[in-house]
């Protein structure tokens, strides 16, 4: 069956959606129920895409179904369109089935030209009305289908103002008006050539493929882009008949939400105002006023829109985004929709309404989106303090944090200590800086992506961070940093928002994160919903304790390089790297050893009773040492300095030699993962040495812990046989030594093909899998992360070679397909092999979905995303279960 062109509001409904576009089928429905809403009719997205195919024209069939259509609503109106004694007015309004709010355009006042006009003038007893309406038809015309730009006729607007000295649009007259509406012609036949037209048939049906031809808008393409909408739906054009606020002190026109769409709150939330067109709300020209204000203003049309809020929120079960207009002591709506909501508002309403007794559990969790929650978890900006926001950078990790400007790590440390917040501004950051980013609030970078050393450290701790911020120009040795022509120092204030890039010049307040009540409610009840277990990456104490009180269920991933990193342990670290002989290594490895020891200790504490996978050393270990290329402008400027120490040019030089010969041309396949433990045994022993010892301990105090030691970057079943040995002479070692018995198992990351591949092999030696999905992205594409997307990755995205960031979202099609093959070939030798997920993925809504299906046992995620992760698992689980979805619609009560 063809579909229809055009569908009257009276028959239209929520069925129709795909067809009518959400405006028009909410329209029809509403309609339906016997609301007031002004009659008309909607030419239907197939209409849309026919006009596409047809070269962009109308079809003279289709021409004479809108006259039709057009006959039926005169009839309805007792008016008609161009008639000069009783005109039929209408608005031609854009509706995409997603909502694409503002993206693409409307008329109104449409039907009003030189004659028309005059019947408007007795319709009030000032004909002011009828010359505003007719220069705002003009304007909005010109703008949306003749494509002259906005500012052209606010100018000329401005020049009467001026002449009349008047302040505002409201101090102009009619006659005023008349002049305005002539020089707007002039103009309009100036740029086009072509008076303006004038026979309404033809104003509409151009006005309809303008609609039409704003789907295709850059706002539009950008905001479908976005909001990954597809480019082919079109848009519906509702053509309705229009009603007037601007009619006097008995009219006026106003949005409202159902509940307060910032915190959720249960109240009427919205403005108004009187004597008013629709876009003078939004323009903001007047000030309006807050929708309560209506109740003294207008009682009982008051009365009757909480009536009608009331029943529209019943009727579509969740909170209403509604316009509407009163035209000389008659209300009308115009418009209702799902309204938009911060993410704390989005949890409230949806528990509430579960409390309510509105929506059922499952609905109220499908209705949060995970991804939402990453604003609720972080300290944020107060979304009603004023900004001024210097410059934009990539939001590497989000949040929102305050303090002075500080341009080195020790700095940051020293002011930190002394009880100052600072915000470290450079370059770009190295291992190096470590203490400085763990001593600040937040990290600034001009260099560097999202992967960037300070984007990944500050994502691993939960603290803000902006990279990439090339605008924001650093000269470490004035130590000043430049935005545009606003100059900062040292000391001076600074914010970042590390979920927008926004880089704010002075203190925003902030307000921290919390668990509201209805949140934790919401996350119970995902519980209940979910299969997957959800764990927390984490690598000490602290984040631990975090990951715990937002829900972890174990630690599922610990890297030990973290601990590494901290600034007491860089220099033994390199001392252990750069040791001559085993014994000078031993005794740097000596020194390390009771360190870890002390961040296992309480890891372990922290999770008293649940699982913790440690994952043992896997960064090369030129990751521990200085940048080459620093190194030897360093030893350069030494070398040309007479006054230079000879001993240190000649550690330098040292250092130096070890920095090349750990140099690889490719450090992301180089050494690192277990082939460090296998060419250094020694260390991995250390580092499982101290886990033991720490277990063993944290036993005797009474809590129980069993630690899975995880073997990086396994490729060969042998590499992992030989680990495995040395993680059981240890543990034996220890277990002697300290009399204590300590459960632990021994599983691997699967991270390269071959691992996937060989899976039913390496079973053979495993107590557990853990896809490692990020290395194992970057090995199955053969793409090095940080390469890919400074240089080409975002190019793939955007001419869509590849569908999504791979980084981002899990490849289902390529690197999916090696997880479920490890998943299946792995459980076929060991029917209870350990799964789970340790990458960034772990995170992320539909990688979640997607290892729920894989069978995965569990996720593993950053600590602030746990709840997310909990969130993301029940719909995983809600959306394949079989059970029928028990919301059936209903006709509006
Ligand atoms: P958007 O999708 O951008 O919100 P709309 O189609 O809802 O655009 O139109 C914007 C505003 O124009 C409405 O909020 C309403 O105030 C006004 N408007 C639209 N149609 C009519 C009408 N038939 N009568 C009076 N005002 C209208
Ligand atoms: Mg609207
Ligand atoms: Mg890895």
């Amino acid at each position: 069956m063809s579909q229809p062109f055009i569908i009257p509001f009276t028959e239209g409904s929520m069925e129709q959606k795909h067809l009518m576009g959400g405006k028009g089928a909410n329209l029809g429905e509403m309609t339906q129920a016997g609301l007031p809403v002004p009659p008309g009719f909607t030419l239907t997205t197939a209409a849309c895409l026919e006009y596409y195919e047809n070269g962009r024209t109308l079809k003279s069939a289709r021409k004479d179904e809108i006259r039709k259509a057009l006959d039926a609503l005169e009839e309805k109106s007792g008016k008609k369109l161009g008639d000069p004694a009783n005109p039929l007015l209408v608005s031609v309004r854009s509706g995409a089935v997603i909502s694409m709010p503002g993206m693409m355009d409307t008329v109104l006042n449409l039907g009003l030209n030189d004659e028309t006009v005059q019947g408007l003038e007795g319709l009030t007893e000032s004909p002011r009305f009828a010359y505003d309406c007719y220069r705002r038809f003009i304007q909005m015309y010109g703008d949306v289908v003749l494509g002259i730009p906005h500012y052209r006729f606010e100018r000329v607007i401005e020049e009467m103002k001026e002449e009349r000295s008047a302040s505002s649009d409201t101090e102009l007259t009619a006659a005023d008006w008349q002049v305005v509406i002539e020089r707007f012609k002039d103009m309009v036949k100036e740029e086009t050539g072509q008076p303006f037209p004038q026979d309404p048939t033809e104003q509409l049906e151009r006005a309809i493929i303008a609609v039409f031809d704003s789907w295709n808008n850059q706002r539009a393409r950008i905001y479908r882009k976005i909001h990954k909408i597809s480019d082919d739906l079109g848009t519906a054009v509702n053509v309705q008949m229009m009603v007037f606020g601007n009619m006097g002190d008995d009219s006026g026109t106003g949005v409202a939400f159902t509940r307060n769409p910032s915190t959720g709150e249960k109240v009427l939330y919205g403005e108004f105002l009187i004597n008013a067109q629709g876009e003078d709300v939004v323009a903001g020209i007047r000030t309006p006023e807050p929708i309560a204000a209506l109740s003294n203003r207008m009682p009982a049309i008051y009365d009757a829109f909480r009536d009608i809020s009331r029943r529209l929120e019943a009727h579509y079960r969740d909170m209403q985004d509604i316009e509407f207009t009163v035209e000389r002591g008659n209300l009308y709506i115009l418009q209702t929709r799902n309204g938009k909501r911060t993410a704390h508002a989005a949890v409230k309403i949806a528990a509430d309404l579960v409390e309510e007794g509105v929506i059922d559990r499952r609905t109220a969790l499908e209705r949060v989106d995970p991804e939402h929650l990453d604003q609720i978890l972080h300290r944020r900006v107060d979304p009603d303090a004023r900004l001024n926001v210097l410059t934009k950078g990539l939001p590497a990790s989000p949040g929102a944090a305050a303090g002075k400007l500080v341009f080195d790590a020790d700095t940051a440390e020293r002011k930190s200590q002394e009880g100052e917040k600072v915000i470290l501004a450079r370059p770009e950051t190295t291992p190096d800086d470590i203490h400085g980013i763990v001593a600040s609030q937040g990290v600034l970078t001009s260099r560097g992506g999202m992967t960037s050393h300070a984007a990944v450290v500050a994502r691993g701790m939960g603290k803000p961070c902006i990279c990439g911020c090339e605008e924001a120009r650093i000269d470490l040795k004035a130590g000043e940093l430049t935005i545009g022509e606003t100059t900062l120092r040292e000391g001076d204030q600074l914010s970042i928002d590390g979920g927008t890039g926004h880089v704010i010049q002075g203190e925003v307040p902030l307000i921290d994160p919390e668990l509201s009540v209805e949140f934790q409610r919401l996350l119970e009840w995902a519980d209940e919903f979910r299969r997957l277990k959800v764990r927390a990456n984490a690598d000490n104490s602290e984040d631990s304790q975090t990951a715990r009180q937002f829900g972890a269920e174990g630690v599922g991933l610990c890297r030990t390089e973290h601990m590494f990193m901290e600034a007491d342990r860089i220099p033994l670290v390199r001392d252990m790297i750069l040791a001559e002989t085993a014994d000078e290594r031993r005794a740097a490895l000596d020194q390390l050893l009771p360190l870890q020891q002390g961040d296992f200790k309480g890891i372990f504490q922290a999770m008293d009773g649940l699982p913790v996978t440690i994952r043992l050393l896997d960064p090369p270990l030129h990751e521990f040492l200085p940048n080459l290329e620093e190194l030897l402008t360093e030893l350069v400027q030494l070398r040309m300095n007479p006054d230079a120490d000879r001993r240190e040019i000649g550690e330098k030089e040292e250092l130096l030699r070890k920095v090349r010969a750990l140099h690889e041309l490719n450090p992301m396949l180089g050494h690192r993962g277990c082939r460090l433990g296998m060419i250094h045994p020694e260390i991995y022993a250390m580092q499982v040495k101290a886990i033991f010892q720490a277990a063993a301990e944290v036993i005797r105090e009474g809590a129980s812990v069993e630690p899975e030691i995880m073997i990086p970057l396994v490729g060969h079943v042998n590499e992992l046989k030989e680990m495995r040995k040395l993680v059981e002479e240890v543990a034996e070692q220890v277990e002697s030594r300290t009399g204590q018995s300590i459960p632990f198992s021994v599983g691997t990351m699967i991270e390269v093909p071959r691992a996937a591949l060989t899976a039913a092999e390496i079973a053979e030696e495993a107590d557990f899998f853990s896809f490692g999905t990020n290395d194992l992205t970057q090995t199955t594409f053969g793409y090095s992360r940080d390469d890919a997307e400074g240089k080409f990755l975002h190019h793939y995205i955007d001419h869509k070679v590849l569908p999504e960031n791979p980084f981002v979202t899990l490849d289902t099609d390529g690197v999916g397909r090696l997880v479920s093959l490890g998943v299946r070939e792995g459980r076929r030798i060991k029917a209870d092999l350990k799964t789970g997920i340790c990458g960034e993925h772990g995170g992320e809504k539909r990688s979640i979905q997607f290892c729920h299906q894989a069978g995965l046992d569990y996720v593993s995620c950053s600590p602030f995303r746990v709840p997310l992760a909990r969130l993301a698992a029940a719909q995983a689980a809600i959306l394949h279960s079989s059970e029928p979805d028990t919301d059936s619609s209903a006709k509006i009560g």
